[in-house]
């Protein structure tokens, strides 16, 4: 049994190792965070969502701030308006960390806030 449980969705107890996640949104000046560890399921249909949705960044890559702000597509559902930048470290089990980058709306900011728990 997981010394946690997982907490993407509704929190069940898990078998096995965490895979875990950090993610990162700045929204109107500050920024929201939260850190949610995962099972293995959980965290592989979160990282299928990160994949088809999010700019995988480059080890190395840096995403500049002015690169946030000129942004006016949504990553996520295309809308044209005002974004947020989201930024999500993963670590999944037995697997290589990995970073995304997302512009967000606020629409989407707010799903991904509920999704991944995050708070100021
Ligand atoms: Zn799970
Ligand atoms: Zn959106």
């Amino acid at each position: 049994m997981g010394m946690f449980p997982c907490t993407l969705d509704r929190p069940h107890r898990f078998q096995g190792k965490a895979s875990a996640l950090y993610a990162n949104l700045a929204v109107n000046g500050s920024t929201l965070g939260s850190k949610v560890r995962m099972c293995r399921p959980h965290a592989e249909e979160v990282r299928e969502w990160f994949e088809a949705k999010m700019h995988l960044v480059a080890v190395g890559e840096q995403v500049l701030e002015e690169d946030i702000q000129a942004s006016i597509t949504c990553s996520l559902c295309e809308a044209h308006g005002p974004t947020s930048g989201l930024f999500v470290n993963m670590y999944p089990v037995g697997e290589e960390d990995r970073a995304y980058y997302a512009d967000v709306c606020a629409t989407c900011a707010r799903v991904v806030e509920l999704r991944l728990h995050l708070s100021p």
